[in-house]
C-alpha cells in the first residue's frame, strides 16, 4: 500500500515558522509536513554550503528500529551513543533523535505500507541516520526495503570498514593486520536487476538480438540473462568517494578491486577509469603502482596515496596472506558483496561488521546483519554492528573523540570478558551478558579509557 498525501499532516516543528496557504513558510525553504513522523522537542537540522555538510551541535539524526532484534540492539546502542557524546563534550554537543519508519513497524503504522514514503522525505530533509535490520516480507512483488531505500535515495557507496577489535574471536593467526575499508558500488551491476528469465518473450527477443545483430552465438538455447551495465559515471562517482575518503583520514592507498581480466569493458573499464580518475581529479595527492616502481623505486612518496589494482580472485587470498598490502578498497557490486561479508568473517563476523550507505548529501548508517527473528526481544544478541555503525556516524559528523571513547570502551569491556552470547560461546572464562548489560558495562568503561 502507498502513503496517501491525502491523509491530514501535522508540522515537523512547533518551532517552524507559520506556513502559507501553499504549504511554503515565509522563508525561502519549502516546509516539509509529516503524517507518522513526530519531530524531536529540540535539535537543528543537518545542512550543506557548497556542498560541504555543517553539523550543529544539537544535530537531528534519524532512526529505524528495525525488525526482529532490531529494538534490542538500537536501545542498546542509542544509549552508547548519547553517553559518549554527552562525556566527550560536557553537554556541550546532544543528538536529538528522531524516529522514522521502515519495515514491520510502518506496516502498523501506516496500513500496510512498508516503506512509506515520508521516510524517504525525512532522509533528504534531514541528511543523516542509522537504521536496525529489517524483514524483507516474503512473497512475491516485495523488493527488499535495504535495495528500495539505497536505490530510492540514491545512496551510491555501500562502506564497510573492517578490522580488529582487541579480544574479539577470529579465525586468523594477526587479525590485527586486518583494517580495510571497502566502497561498494550501490546502483549498478547486480543491483541495477536487469534480467530476462529462461522461455519469456523478452528472454528470446534479446537473445535473437544476440545472436543476430550482435553475433553473440556462445551461449545455450534458453539461457537466462542478465545485462551487468558499469558506466563511467556510476563507477567513477564511487572511486572518487573512496580516494577522497583516503585523502580525508590519512589512509595510504585505495585497490581497485576487478574481475577485469574475464570481463573488460564492464569490469576492466571500472579499473581504467579509476586510474584516470586518479590522475584526472587527484594528481597531487595520488600516485599509481607503475610510476612508484619506475620512478621511485618501489617506495610510494610521502604523502602519496598508492592507487593500485587487483583481480577479485586474487583479493580474497591477498587479505588471507598479506592484508596489511591494503587499505581503503573500491569495487563493483558483486565483488564488494562477497568481499565485504569474507573480510568481516576475518575479524569477528556479521555480528559485529558495520555499515554505511552514502551519496552525495545523505548518508545511511546501519547493522549489516539481518533481523535475526530467533532471537526477537530476548535482549541476548552483539550490538557491535549496529553500534560500530553509529561510530561512523559519529565520525561522519567529525565527532571523533566521542567516536574513539566508544571504541576504546568497547575494548575495555571485551578484555574484561563481558560478551553477548555469541563470542562466549567461541571465548574462553566469558562471561555471557545481556544486551543492555553489555551497553551498561561499556557506559561505564567509558570513565576507565
Ligand atoms: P540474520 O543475520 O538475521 O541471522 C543469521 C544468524 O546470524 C542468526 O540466527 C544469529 O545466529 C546470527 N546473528 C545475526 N545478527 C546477530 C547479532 N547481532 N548478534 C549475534 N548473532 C547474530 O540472517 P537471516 O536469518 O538470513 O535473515 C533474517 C531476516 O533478516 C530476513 O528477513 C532477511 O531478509 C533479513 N535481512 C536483513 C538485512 C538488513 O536489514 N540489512 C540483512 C540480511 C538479512
Amino acid at each position: 500500500m502507498e502513503y496517501n498525501p491525502s491523509i491530514r499532516r501535522t508540522p515537523i516543528y512547533d518551532i517552524m515558522p507559520p506556513v502559507n496557504e501553499d504549504g511554503a513558510y515565509e522563508g525561502d525553504q519549502q516546509v516539509m509536513t509529516y503524517d507518522r513522523i513526530k519531530a524531536p522537542e529540540s535539535g537543528e537540522k543537518i545542512s550543506f554550503s557548497n556542498g560541504v555538510m555543517q553539523t550543529p551541535d544539537n544535530p537531528i539524526l534519524l532512526f529505524i528500529e528495525g525488525d526482529g532484534i532490531g529494538y534490542d540492539i538500537m536501545t542498546a546502542s542509542k544509549r552508547i551513543w548519547d553517553a559518549a557524546v554527552a562525556k566527550a563534550y560536557g553537554g556541550k554537543r546532544q543528538v536529538s533523535w528522531m524516529e522514522v519508519y521502515a519495515g514491520e513497524k510502518a506496516a502498523g503504522l501506516y496500513d500496510g505500507d512498508y516503506m512509506p514514503e515520508e521516510t524517504f522525505d525525512a532522509f533528504r530533509e534531514y541528511k543523516v541516520g542509522i537504521k536496525g535490520p529489517l524483514t524483507t516480507p516474503v512473497g512475491g512483488g516485495f523488493r527488499s526495503l535495504n535495495v528500495t531505500l539505497r536505490q530510492v535515495l540514491d545512496l551510491y557507496s555501500c562502506v564497510r570498514p573492517v578490522r580488529w577489535y582487541a579480544g574479539v574471536p577470529s579465525p586468523l593467526k594477526q587479525p590485527e593486520d586486518v583494517d580495510v575499508v571497502i566502497f561498494r558500488e550501490n546502483t549498478e551491476d547486480t543491483y541495477a536487476g536487469i534480467e530476462y528469465e529462461s522461455g519469456t518473450e523478452e528472454n528470446k527477443k534479446l537473445a535473437d538480438f544476440l545472436k543476430n545483430e550482435l553475433g553473440a552465438t556462445n551461449f545455450f538455447e534458453d539461457a537466462g540473462l542478465g545485462i551487468k551495465p558499469i558506466s563511467p559515471f556510476g563507477s567513477k562517482r564511487l572511486i572518487r568517494a573512496a580516494i577522497q575518503y583516503a585523502i580525508d583520514r590519512k589512509r595510504k592507498s585505495v585497490t581497485l578491486v576487478h574481475k577485469g581480466n574475464i570481463q573488460k569493458f564492464t569490469e576492466g573499464a571500472f579499473q581504467r577509469w579509476g586510474y584516470e580518475l586518479a590522475c584526472e581529479e587527484f594528481p597531487e595527492q595520488t600516485i599509481s603502482w607503475d610510476e612508484v616502481a619506475a620512478n621511485h623505486g618501489g617506495n610510494v612518496p610521502n604523502g602519496k596515496i598508492l592507487i593500485q589494482d587487483t583481480i577479485a580472485d586474487i583479493m580474497f587470498q591477498k587479505m588471507l596472506l598479506r592484508p596489511r598490502e591494503h587499505d581503503v578498497i573500491a569495487t563493483t557490486n558483486l565483488n564488494g558483496d562477497y568481499l565485504s561479508d569474507a573480510l568481516a568473517a576475518e575479524v569477528g563476523g556479521v555480528g559485529i561488521a558495520p555499515g554505511a550507505n552514502i551519496g552525495d548529501e545523505i548518508a545511511l548508517f546501519e547493522a549489516t546483519h539481518g533481523t535475526a527473528p530467533k532471537y526477537t526481544n530476548k535482549d541476548m544478541v552483539n550490538p557491535g554492528s549496529l553500534l560500530f555503525s553509529g561510530v561512523m556516524m559519529l565520525e561522519h559528523l567529525d565527532w571523533f573523540e566521542a567516536a574513539d571513547m566508544i571504541t576504546r570502551a568497547y575494548e575495555k569491556t571485551i578484555d574484561q570478558r563481558y560478551v553477548t552470547y555469541d563470542f562466549a560461546r567461541q571465548m574462553e572464562n566469558a562471561a555471557k551478558v545481556a544486551t543492555s548489560e553489555f551497553a551498561t558495562r561499556i557506559i561505564e568503561n567509558m570513565d576507565r579509557v
